[in-house]
């Protein structure tokens, strides 16, 4: 059997950054991944915003990594020439009882310590953005957009010039925890022995979970699958910030951010789902985001908005339960020695991918 050191399973950019890491700190890295390409999964499918840490309780693991991530992130774009922008967003009260909940959040952000958020009164917001309604926001000056690509391509590229390497088309079906190392099985049969494996497969993480003879039940969470769906504008943005209106359960509400190429998008919505696989959007679902949108810009004209793309939100929490934090669980929480979890990675992953990595490869020196 061919052995390897570390073995991280999943080429997304929460993967990456961890095999990154991991080959940083001298180890031998492979990534096995599923599919023929980087960031075909979640990492392909999301916002591409730079999140500021700012609506996480306090002490999760979301907010830790998310403001960590966003520095680390904000320097490495620097450093690599990775397409990105400051851009700062407007978080919008659109009603007179959403104005509480503004103050609320400028308080869970100077807990988690971000200090920089500015509260604006309703003129001064639109003094800023003129095509904007509301009657409170808060600036957050930190927010940004970035390459989602980019960033996963460079990060690659660290991981092989230290001596990593990528294996494509290289599902992992099984993992079992032996006296000499964990036995990885892909889908032709090949057996892979390390003594370090980062389950790090987005969607396919619980279930992979599952399949670790030797990992209990216990450890492994029920994954759910909230789909995300967005709308394009046609036309330019009428906003030069990313728009968000105050969060709602399961989701941050129907926002809108643009791209580096200046193409507007609203969304994500919230559309629980029963498979990873689901992603066309329903065209019937841009309906409802017209009156949403229409909150914060009521010149949104009729027809402009265009189905555009989803993404899948990898969620170990349920419609009727409270919102789960990042779970990353290493031997010391489930005893398999040489074992990484992650679980639940949603949003702010992407923000908190270069935290993570070095979280996760902090892990395996114990
Ligand atoms: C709608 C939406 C919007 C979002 N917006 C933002 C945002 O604006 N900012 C932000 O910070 N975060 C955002 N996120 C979150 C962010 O996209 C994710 O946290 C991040 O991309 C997760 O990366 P990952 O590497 O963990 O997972 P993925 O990108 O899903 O990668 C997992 C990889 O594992 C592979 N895989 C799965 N099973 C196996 C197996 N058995 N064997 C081998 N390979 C396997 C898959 O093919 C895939 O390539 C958003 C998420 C969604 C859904």
């Amino acid at each position: 059997m061919d052995q390897v050191d570390t073995l991280v399973i999943g080429a997304g950019a929460v993967g990456l950054a961890i095999s990154r890491a991991l080959a940083l700190d001298g180890r031998e890295v492979m990534v096995l991944e599923a599919a023929d390409a980087i960031g075909t999964g979640t990492s392909s499918r999301n916002s591409e915003v730079i999140h500021a840490g700012i609506y996480y309780p306090a002490g999760s693991l979301k907010a830790k990594f998310c403001i960590e991530g966003k520095a680390l992130l904000y320097r490495y774009c620097d450093e690599r020439g990775i397409a990105h922008r400051r851009c700062g967003k407007l978080l919008v009260a659109t009603a007179d009882d959403e104005v509480a909940q503004i103050d609320c959040i400028i308080a869970k952000a100077a807990a988690n310590g971000v200090h920089d958020l500015v509260r604006l009164s309703a003129a001064e917001a639109r003094a800023m953005e003129p095509a904007l309604s509301c009657v409170a926001a808060i600036h957050s000056p930190s927010t940004g957009i970035v390459d989602s690509h980019a960033l996963m391509l460079a990060l690659q590229g660290d991981l092989e010039n230290a001596g990593g390497l990528v294996a494509f088309n290289t599902p992992v079906v099984s993992l079992a925890f032996t006296r000499d190392g964990i036995v990885v099985r892909t889908g032709d049969g090949t057996e892979l022995l390390a003594q370090r494996v980062v389950n790090s497969a987005g969607h396919g993480a619980p279930l992979l979970a599952a399949r670790t003879a030797g990992l209990r039940a216990v450890h492994v969470p029920k994954q759910h699958y909230a789909k995300g769906n967005y709308f394009t504008l046609a036309g330019r943005s009428p906003f030069s910030r990313l728009i968000y209106p105050v969060p709602q359960h399961a989701g941050l509400g129907v926002h809108l951010t643009i791209d580096l190429g200046g193409q507007a998008k609203f969304g994500p919505d919230v559309e629980w789902v029963k498979s990873a696989d689901d992603l066309v959007v329903d065209p019937r679902r841009g309906d409802a985001f017209y009156a949403e949108v229409r909150k914060y810009w009521p010149a949104l004209p009729d027809g402009a908005l265009q189905a555009g793309y989803a993404g899948i939100r990898p969620k170990i929490s349920g419609p009727d339960e409270a919102a789960a934090d990042f779970v990353i669980m290493g031997p010391s929480v489930h005893g398999v020695r040489g074992l990484v979890n992650l679980f639940g990675i949603e949003s702010p992953g992407l923000t908190s991918s270069l935290a993570i990595g070095v979280h996760v490869a902090g892990l395996l020196h114990e």
